[in-house]
């Protein structure tokens, strides 16, 4: 039997535990369906310095406090993975079109799907990079970047993200070594001539990390190798002797995936695969909506996540009203119910 709800929320990240709130304030009948514990990449973030009214709050606490925020406000919270969202347009009745299948073989229906399903960092995938994740390994250069004010640093990549983001921290690094493992960069002409031009950036062309190193303080050191195959072409892998680089944190921007894979139909996107949305955060599919990280803009953070969702929650309460008013008959109607519970 299906589970009718006004909008699900699909991710329990800061995006979607403000939908929840947004959403239980304007007494929606809401749920939101987390995989995990709720709360998204807070529950890998020990410190956060820029949520605006903490000047230093723990990412679990900031975690829980916005569940406990969101439970108030009387939204559903259920522990299930979706596994695939689809339209149901074979439906007469849009209170039922959209639907949510989850791993557990629960079926949600609604008129209105939230997307708050984040993304994730790629990883370098090598020794010591989960051990000092958060302390010196970062994927997010405006989160952890007033952290190593006056240190060295290193970031891993070549395109854009790398790019922007090495020059960005020689706002606080004395140095920036900026790790690629080819001979030239695959950002914007533009961005890179900025970064060729930052005094404070050395570039470590045909590099690879092969391993990252520290003490009980955090990262201390990079072991590295080179690319370049003597014949020509490249071994990714590192070919060479190994050399040593001092630096006490390494930033890596070597691509994110969203989690768009849930979406079965064609979902217009941007080049790295987020998701477009009009300015009430829906997606080019009428009540399909997509906050946070994986929505194509500018920046990821908690404070454009937790945007994001207030402008798409209270986007569904207006969408929902006005479907309210075109809908043939009030309530759902018995033969609807049947058939599709
Ligand atoms: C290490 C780290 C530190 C950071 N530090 C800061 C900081 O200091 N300040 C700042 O502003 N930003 C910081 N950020 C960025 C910030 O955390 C993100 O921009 C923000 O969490 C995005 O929120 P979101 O809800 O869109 O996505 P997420 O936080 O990624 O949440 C997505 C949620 O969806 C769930 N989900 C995914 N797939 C499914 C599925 N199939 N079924 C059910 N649930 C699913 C996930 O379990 C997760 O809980 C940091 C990010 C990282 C990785």
């Amino acid at each position: 039997m299906a589970r009718v709800y006004d909008p699900v929320i699909g991710g329990g990240g800061p995006a979607g535990l403000t939908a929840a709130l947004y959403a239980g304030r304007a007494k929606l009948s809401a749920v939101l369906l987390e995989r995990g514990l709720p709360g998204g990449q807070l529950l890998n973030t020990k410190d956060v310095e820029d949520y605006p009214g903490f000047e230093h709050v723990g990412g679990f606490e900031l975690a829980t406090l916005m569940t406990q925020h969101a439970q108030k406000f009387g939204c559903e919270i259920r522990t299930e993975t979706v596994t695939r969202i689809w339209r149901d347009v074979g439906v007469e009745d849009p209170w039922w079109r959209w639907v949510v299948e989850t791993e557990s073989g629960e079926v949600y229906r609604a008129p209105t799907v939230i997307l708050a399903a984040g993304g994730t960092a790629h990883k370098l995938g090598v020794p010591g990079e989960v051990e000092y994740a958060g302390r010196g390994v970062s994927y997010c250069a405006v989160c952890d970047g007033a952290f190593f004010e006056g240190e060295r640093i290193a970031v891993v990549g070549g395109g854009d993200a790398a790019c922007e983001e090495a020059d960005f921290l020689t706002r606080y690094a004395t140095k920036v070594y900026l790790i690629h493992r080819r001979g030239e960069f695959r950002a914007q002409k533009v961005i890179q001539e900025r970064v060729l031009r930052n005094a404070k950036i050395e570039v470590l062309w045909d590099t690879v990390v092969k391993r990252i190193e520290g003490d009980e303080r955090g990262v201390t050191e990079l072991v590295l190798q080179g690319t370049r195959l003597p014949g020509g072409g490249y071994d990714f892998e590192g070919v060479g002797p190994l050399r040593r680089l001092a630096v006490t944190g390494v930033f890596v921007f070597i691509g994110f995936q969203p989690n768009t894979h849930l979406l079965a139909e064609h979902v217009e996107h941007d080049a790295g695969g987020y998701l477009v949305t009009d300015w009430r955060m829906q997606t080019s599919l009428p009540g399909l909506y997509a906050v946070g990280d994986v929505r194509s803009q500018l920046v990821r953070q908690i404070t454009t996540a937790v945007g994001d969702a207030t402008t798409a929650a209270i986007a569904v309460e207006r969408y929902l009203t006005e479907l309210r008013e075109r809908r043939p008959v009030a309530g759902v109607s018995q033969p609807l119910r049947e058939k599709y519970s």
